[in-house]
């Protein structure tokens, strides 16, 4: 299982697509991708090979700059097409691929049922997705709303969310599971492995637990779970691929 995402110059789709080959030594059983062309979210994903994936997405011209993927090994629901990720909120605006377990996501989408959210998926990722919706909705920010909503999980996470409402960044946080920062020239990735972005650059932040990152084409800002800045040292990884 893996993920990866992009954001920058070139063509976010492929990059993403092609960092998911790379992780394919991972396992998995369903891959998907989510991006945003012309101020709107798209999500292609499906149960199988990644090749399966990329049929599915040649017919869709778009060249978008942002994009997230992910390769799903399945904890919570079946490996279906609608299993996999990424998983979207009510509105669609919202996409989120996530590795690890969410131990506590029957409470909270019981709950978030009763507040009037419908659930497309029977993955414990999905109230990610959801309980980011929520806080959006209260005025949060998207970094705001994806602090607020891990506070809120228990469990183990390496999650990357997109927002339509704000194109140009990606957030991700992690806990009890990997998840590096590749660091390139207007253009930065995100990964669960360095080999996934290492054919582009071999600079990365290790993000630590409980670290959350926000990644623009031009920076990188991360913080601690209260939204507090934490400096941290770019490295220089030693190999090529
Ligand atoms: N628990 C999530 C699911 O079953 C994520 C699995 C993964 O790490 O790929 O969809």
């Amino acid at each position: 299982c893996g993920i990866v995402g992009y954001i920058g110059k070139d063509n976010a789709k492929n990059i993403v697509i092609n960092g998911l080959k790379r992780l394919e030594y991972r396992g998995y059983d369903s891959a998907g991708v989510a991006f945003i062309d012309s101020g709107e979210l798209k999500i292609f994903k499906k149960s199988g090979k990644i090749r399966n994936l990329e049929f599915k997405l040649n017919k869709d011209l778009s060249l978008p700059h942002v994009a997230i993927g992910h390769t799903r090994w399945a904890t919570h629901g079946e490996p279906n097409d609608i299993n996999a990720h990424p998983h979207t909120d009510c509105s669609g605006k919202i996409a989120v691929v996530h590795n690890g377990i969410i131990e506590n996501f029957t409470e909270l989408k019981k709950s978030l049922e009763n507040r009037g959210h419908k659930f497309k998926s029977q993955t414990d990722t999905e109230v990610i997705a959801h309980l980011v919706e929520e806080e959006i909705q209260k005025g949060k920010n998207l970094q705001e709303a994806v602090l607020s909503a891990v506070a809120k999980l228990k469990g183990s996470y390496a999650a990357a969310v997109i927002y339509e409402g704000e194109p140009d960044k990606i957030v991700c946080v992690r806990k009890d599971s990997p998840l590096v920062i590749g660091i390139g020239e207007g253009e930065n990735f995100i990964a669960s492995d360095v080999p996934a972005f290492l054919s582009y650059t071999n600079k990365v932040i290790f993000l630590n637990d409980n670290e959350c990152a926000v990644v623009t084409a031009d920076n990188v800002q991360i913080f601690d779970l209260n939204g507090h800045k934490v400096e941290k040292e770019i490295k220089k990884i030693p190999w090529s691929i």
